[in-house]
């Protein structure tokens, strides 16, 4: 592993202040772009950024590089679209929070000459069922989120059939229910972020990362399939792939893909009926979808560490419905339309999202390894983001406790409200 140690976090600006400029030192590659930042990933974590770098006032040049221009196996636009303030640890519950109120004001704040994006977000609740084991559990996540400010219920069994009467309600104990939670359309974020962010000047190159230099002052360039561009400043947004890319730049980085599985299935229920995202006891769980779908996932013998995103269409019959059917005993008469698999950007080491400049790389930031809950995360993450690498300091919300550098302090931020 190479090391050029990054400069205190309070000090990261210096690395936007000394930009590359001219012709590469060493007098090749005359034709060598030069960029304030690259930005290597165009999902939502990418786009973010890149907004809100240019939001908060950037000046310089900015661009974002995707090599998948079709979002064939871009997580964001794969992902189910679930967003939830119910998390077990303070930085989490705070991120969706600012999330969320920045995804209500999504139509105003991407406004383009183009029109408003449509997001078509629904705060129908989410609906954690507890049983005998998991209601301990439920019961501390509330304290800790009323504590927050967020209006979290615990719900009896009646209740609980009050808000979805089909519920099988045999082994719960209760629920706890947030009904500002919801579900809202991923790949319309990513476009909707991405329009503004080019509105506002940012550049964006389809082609793929293959290099990451550095020098004694940290991050130098970045080889891709279109040439060398040189930069003092890289942000990895490369989701499950994020681990590759801090490879490239000769660093440690520990996220990996993880494989997930979805369905779209139509139910006997009325056209229009729409449900609360439900979590069942078994981690399966649902939301609406148009007409009268729903898209339902959860964990399955293909879910794993691989970059191969194969659909596994068996494995609802063996896990998935089963599930479904016995906790809503109509679901039995499903019908599995299509479906599809993604990557999770999972940080197996705590399951959170690591957000910063790499300890060991001036120049070289980190917004990785949300490990299934990034899409609820991606608005205030990428502000947050933005505020470090242009003030050299988090304003709007704290994020140091999810800083690259706490696994080398052993400083683990545990979640167990991961799905
Ligand atoms: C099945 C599934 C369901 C999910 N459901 C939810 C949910 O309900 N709620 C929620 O909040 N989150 C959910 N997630 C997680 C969420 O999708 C991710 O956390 C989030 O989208 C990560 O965004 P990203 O921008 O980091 O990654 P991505 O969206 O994957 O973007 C990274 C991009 O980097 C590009 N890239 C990689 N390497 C290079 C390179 N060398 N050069 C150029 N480009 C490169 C890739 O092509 C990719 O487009 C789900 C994920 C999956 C897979």
């Amino acid at each position: 592993m190479r090391a050029h140690p990054a400069p205190a976090e309070a000090g990261v600006r210096r690395a936007l202040s000394n930009p590359v400029s001219g012709p590469h030192p060493d007098g090749s590659d005359v034709g060598m772009q030069t960029k304030d930042v690259v930005v290597i990933g165009g999902g939502v974590m990418g786009w973010s950024t890149a907004y809100h770098l240019l939001k908060e006032g950037m000046s310089g040049r900015l661009v974002v590089l995707e090599r998948d221009p079709l979002r064939r196996v871009t997580s964001t636009s794969l992902a189910v679209g679930g967003f939830r303030q119910q998390f077990g640890t303070e930085v989490n519950i705070r991120l969706v929070r600012d999330s969320v109120a920045f995804y209500r004001a999504f139509a105003e704040l991407m406004e383009t000459g183009q029109g408003k994006p449509d997001i078509t977000m629904r705060q129908n609740g989410y609906l954690f069922l507890g049983g005998e084991q998991t209601w301990p559990t439920l019961v501390r996540r509330h304290r800790l989120q009323r504590a927050l400010g967020v209006e979290v219920e615990l719900l009896s069994p009646a209740q609980i059939l009050g808000l979805v009467p089909e519920v099988e309600l045999s082994g719960l104990v209760g629920a706890a229910y947030c009904p500002e939670d919801g579900y809202l359309d991923p790949h319309s974020v990513l476009l909707g972020f991405e329009a503004k962010a080019r509105a506002l000047g940012a550049e964006c190159q389809h082609v793929a990362a293959l290099g990451v230099e550095s020098d004694a002052h940290g991050i130098k360039l970045v080889k891709t399939t279109a040439g060398t561009i040189a930069t003092r400043v890289v942000v990895n947004a490369a989701g499950a792939w994020a681990g590759e890319v801090a490879r490239l730049a000769g660093v440690d980085l520990d996220v990996r893909p993880w494989r997930r599985q979805v369905y779209l299935c139509r139910t006997p229920l009325p056209e229009g009926r729409e449900f609360p995202m439900v979590i069942d006891t078994t981690g399966v769980h649902f939301r609406s979808e148009t007409g009268n779908r729903i898209v339902a996932a959860g964990a399955t013998a293909s879910d794993g560490p691989t970059f191969d995103a194969a659909w596994d269409r068996p494995a609802f019959e063996e896990v998935i419905w089963p599930a479904l059917a016995d906790r809503i005993p109509c679901f039995d008469r499903l019908l599995l339309e299509s479906g599809w698999a993604g990557l999770y950007d999972d940080n197996p080491i705590d399951h959170n999202a690591i957000i910063g400049c790499h300890p060991q790389l001036a120049g070289f930031f980190l917004i990785n390894g949300f490990s299934g809950h990034g899409l609820m995360q991606a608005p205030a993450a990428g502000r947050a983001l933005a505020e470090l690498i242009l003030h050299g300091q988090f304003r709007s919300l704290d994020l140091s406790a999810l800083s690259p550098a706490r696994f080398a302090k052993g400083e683990l931020v545990v979640e167990e409200a991961v799905i």
